[in-house]
Order: C-alpha cells, then structure tokens, then sequence
C-alpha cells in the first residue's frame, strides 16, 4: 500500500511538472510584442514613419540629464525614415525583432535583449522586421546638440534587403 502511494505521488509530481512546463512555453509563444512594458503611446507621423509607430515619452528633455529616453512600438514592417542624432542614440530591444541600418552598411537584425548604438551624425533608419513587431527603448544622450535630424523615408526596396 506505501508503495503504491509513493507510486502514485511520483506519478502526479511529473504530470504536474510536465502541466507546467507546457503552460509556460505556451505563454512564451503566446506573448505578443504589441504589450509592451510601457504604455503604447501616440502614433508616429507618416512624414517621419512608414507603417505603423507609436512613441512613449519616458524622460524628457531637461537641462539636468540633458537625455531623452522613450520607447517606440513597431508593428511588423514599420519603420522610421532615415535620420540622423547629432550626439548618437542607444536603442536597447525589450521585445520583437527589429532591424537597424547605418548608410553604406548591411541591415543589422536586432532581438530581445540588444543593445545597438548608433554613432552621432550617422544617417540610419530602424523599425520592425517584415513578420515580426518590435519594442525598443532609445537613449539620446547631450540634447543639448540637437535631437534627430530627420530625412527621406525607407523605400521598400532598401527594406526588403533585409529579406535577401
Ligand atoms: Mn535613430
């Protein structure tokens, strides 16, 4: 009878183990990169982006930190028009996969846990890869110079060299 009851124990801990593990890689496929950990925020304008992007305001524009700090949320296939920061910008990747691309360079594919820093007065563009959205945080450090000096949009062809 004692045998048969640790039996049975044993039984029950590894088909609960099992429950569990099956529900969190269930959750794990089931997270959808449209929630964030930050709000939403307000849509992108179309003069700066393609597709769908929405920005939240984190820290603002202040002469004591004198860095702003948002976080931008790419449906699949938005994307930010080429632009420049005159003193750099820090992208750090929270979920999704993304894409990055300094002018005369390959596309770089950014993922969950990155950290991609852009140089100041490189002219780059990112966004969200074809298939998948993208939640990115940005550091713009010394405001001070100047925030984002915007330029032409992304053309699909220049996008869709990340598929090649
Ligand atoms: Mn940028």
């Amino acid at each position: 009878m004692k045998r048969l009851l640790i039996f049975i124990s044993a039984a029950l801990v590894l088909s609960l183990s099992t429950q569990i593990s099956k529900a969190q890689n269930k959750h794990e496929a089931s997270v959808n990169v449209s929630e964030g950990i930050f709000p939403k925020g307000t849509k992108g304008p179309a003069q700066f982006f393609t597709g769908n992007a929405y920005n939240t305001g984190l820290v603002g524009m202040d002469s004591t930190y004198t860095t702003l700090v948002g976080n931008v949320y790419f449906e699949a296939g938005a994307r930010s028009n080429w632009h420049s920061h005159p003193a750099g910008q820090i992208l750090i990747i929270t979920a999704g996969v993304g894409y990055h691309q300094i002018e005369g360079e390959p596309i770089q594919v950014m993922r969950k846990g990155d950290v991609v820093k852009c140089p100041p007065n490189a002219k780059h563009w990112h966004g969200a890869s074809h298939d998948t959205g993208l939640q990115q945080m940005y550091i713009i450090p010394n405001i001070e110079k100047g925030v984002v000096e915007w330029m032409e949009a992304v053309t699909d062809e220049q996008y869709d060299q990340a598929n090649q």
